[in-house]
């Protein structure tokens, strides 16, 4: 089995899902897309080419709690398949339990698919939100996300302390606040000691404060970097332009 990734945790990168599901074929291998974090990518005409060849997976993870904004939890597993396969790896064969003969289809009935018996009808969440909102409107929470990502990427590029990890290709807004007493010192010897401590300061007093909530960690050898997501349908500039002044007021004295 493969497992591609359609948006990373941390840094929302998308793999080729085209190119691995052509070595999946020719070599004969399950193809798994992990979107949970990035599937919701598929309702925007402009951006779901970033998905392009996930029709070509076996099965595919995707978590409508995330961007969609649905009511924890709401998660989805999607899976190609004409061998009920996973009434077959969990069906319990309980008696007393989703019985076969029954007046319809019963292929349609999940009760026997899932490990778990008695469970909330998560998928009631997505429905309602989906014909409450339709289409269009999930569509805009994406692309607005986008334009806002891209709003913020690029006042950081305008100000001196910001520095980003990488040029995101989805939400995820990585990056460093090199405050004043680092700049220019990035040779020196404890100059990453030094910078792996920033994050954690400007988190805590965001927290006294009561200002922000906004996520730090560390990354294969990248010391402590910020990770700001941008999703909310009803976010504005001006809080956009709030981050990034507070980030500076509480870091500009480390
Ligand atoms: C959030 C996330 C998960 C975990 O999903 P759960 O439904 O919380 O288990 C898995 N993969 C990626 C890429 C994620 O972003």
């Amino acid at each position: 089995m493969v497992s591609a990734t359609s948006g990373t945790t941390i840094q929302g990168s998308f793999d080729p899902l085209d190119r691995i599901a052509s070595v999946c074929e020719k070599h004969g291998l399950w193809m798994h897309v992990d979107a949970a974090w990035g599937g919701s990518v598929l309702l925007s005409k402009k951006y779901r080419h970033l998905l392009n060849g996930i029709e070509r997976a076996d099965s595919v993870t995707w978590n409508p709690h995330k961007m969609l904004l649905t009511g924890l939890q709401c998660s989805v597993f999607l899976l190609k398949d004409t061998t009920n396969l996973l009434k077959r790896c969990h069906c319990a064969n309980a008696t007393y339990l989703f019985q076969q003969d029954k007046f319809y289809d019963v292929s349609l009935d999940t009760g026997d698919k899932s490990v778990q018996c008695g469970r909330k009808v998560d998928c009631l969440k997505l429905w309602l939100m989906w014909k409450a909102v339709g289409t269009q409107g999930l569509e805009e929470r994406v692309d607005k996300a986008f334009a806002y990502t891209r709003y913020l990427v690029e006042e950081m590029k305008k100000r001196e302390g910001f520095r980003l990890v990488n040029e995101p290709q989805f939400v995820n807004v990585c990056f460093w606040f090199i405050p004043p007493s680092l700049r220019g010192m990035e040779d020196s010897e404890d100059y990453r000691e030094k910078l792996s401590k920033v994050a954690p300061n400007i988190k805590e007093r965001m927290m006294r404060k009561g200002s922000m909530m906004v996520g730090y960690q560390p990354q294969k050898g990248r010391v402590n970097f910020f990770r700001m997501v941008v999703l909310s349908p009803q976010i504005s500039q001006e809080e956009m332009d709030f981050f990034l002044d507070e980030i500076e007021r509480l870091g500009r004295d480390l």
